[in-house]
């Protein structure tokens, strides 16, 4: 087994040795055993010793421990705030891929992850106990794909994509690339920060066959980025394949000048470039995460007086039944044509 399978394993913690572990009370372990029967605990050990037990303010702690605001639904949330699956290409209850835009689309490998974001906004494909793609289902995407000329790039997202053993990913993309209309295959995947040992030098190598590839991490935290993994991702970019950077704007974890300033500067010291600020979504027992738009434009206009521009991530909201994501912020112009 190699080492990130090892860590991938040790990372189905239990209740009780996550409340051992972290020193809590019995009636945490009571709650978690609660909140994980709707969506499933999992952790690395290596990202378990990145969180401050003791400090339940810990923003890294909030991303990864189950809570008891995720049992309370709201009203305005959805198991599929997206509304993926009208757009979906499925196999009875499996989702395979989704396409909302009009020539990029979305394969969903797995749904397994390399850890459980409790801001999840696709609960209801992650962490399920669906499976990884059979080689049926693998040709089905390839028919799908083959058959619209008009999809210029297919995007590997989840569940995560780097769940999959390298040979079951050389298949899928091998089999993607071998649709001439095909110009650039993306990866999507928060792998990394749960699991950097994932990126092996194989594995790099693995994705070189199939370049142009575009990798998306999505790390939300600067403390995420830790010197292992601007090491593992380094690999990445010294090969040839773009990194960009993705994240979710969280209340309590991220929503302050100070940290995006600092995530971002990060970022581009180690040569990623911040894509997407994500405004939350209203997935199912996330309400605790929300931030308000009006602060996230606020946040914006002041980062955007502290970044290079091209380290300037865009704001974006994603609206089911809207044809690419939604730039949100003021644009107000004062000037003359
Ligand atoms: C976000 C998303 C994409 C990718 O959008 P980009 O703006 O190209 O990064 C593609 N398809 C779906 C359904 C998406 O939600
Ligand atoms: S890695 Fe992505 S899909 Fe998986 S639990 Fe986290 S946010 Fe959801």
């Amino acid at each position: 087994m190699e080492r990130w399978q090892q860590e991938d394993r040790a990372a189905y913690i239990s209740a009780g040795q996550l409340v051992d572990t972290m020193g809590l009370s019995e009636s945490r372990r009571v709650l978690i055993d609660r909140v994980a029967a709707q969506f499933p605990l999992k952790i690395t050990p290596y990202y378990l010793n990145l969180l401050e037990p003791g400090n339940a303010d810990d923003p890294l702690l909030k991303m990864s421990l189950p809570c008891e605001e995720e049992l309370s639904l709201q009203k305005d949330e959805s198991a599929d705030p997206l509304e993926e699956l009208s757009t979906s290409l499925l196999d009875g209850q499996r989702q395979l891929l989704t396409q909302r835009y009009q020539n990029r689309v979305l394969v969903f490998p797995t749904t397994r992850c390399g850890g459980y974001c409790r801001f999840c906004f696709r609960k209801r494909l992650a962490g399920k106990n669906g499976r990884d793609l059979s080689p049926d289902q693998c040709e089905q995407i390839a028919s799908y794909i083959e058959d619209r000329p008009s999809i210029l790039e297919v995007i590997l997202s989840g569940g995560d994509p780097l769940m999959l053993e390298d040979k079951a990913l050389a298949a899928l993309l091998e089999r993607i690339r071998s649709i001439k209309h095909v110009r650039t295959i993306r990866l999507h995947s928060r792998m990394p920060v749960w699991n950097p040992y994932r990126l092996t030098e194989r594995l790099v190598a693995l994705l070189n066959r199939f370049q142009p590839v575009w990798f998306v991490v999505h790390i939300n935290h600067p403390r995420e980025l830790t010197g292992l993994l601007v090491q593992a991702l380094s690999g990445l970019i010294e090969r040839g394949v773009p990194v960009l950077n993705q994240m979710v704007l969280l209340k309590d974890v991220n929503d302050d000048l100070e940290t995006l300033n600092s995530l971002c500067w990060q970022l581009v010291k180690s040569r990623i470039q911040p894509y997407y600020v994500h405004h939350l979504d209203k997935a199912q027992g996330t309400a605790h995460f929300r931030v308000p738009i009006s602060k996230g434009i606020a946040l914006m206009d002041q980062l955007r007086q502290l970044l290079p521009g091209y380290a300037l991530p865009r704001y974006v909201l994603d609206l089911p039944g809207s044809t690419s994501k939604t730039p949100l912020g003021n644009h107000p112009v004062n000037y003359e044509l």
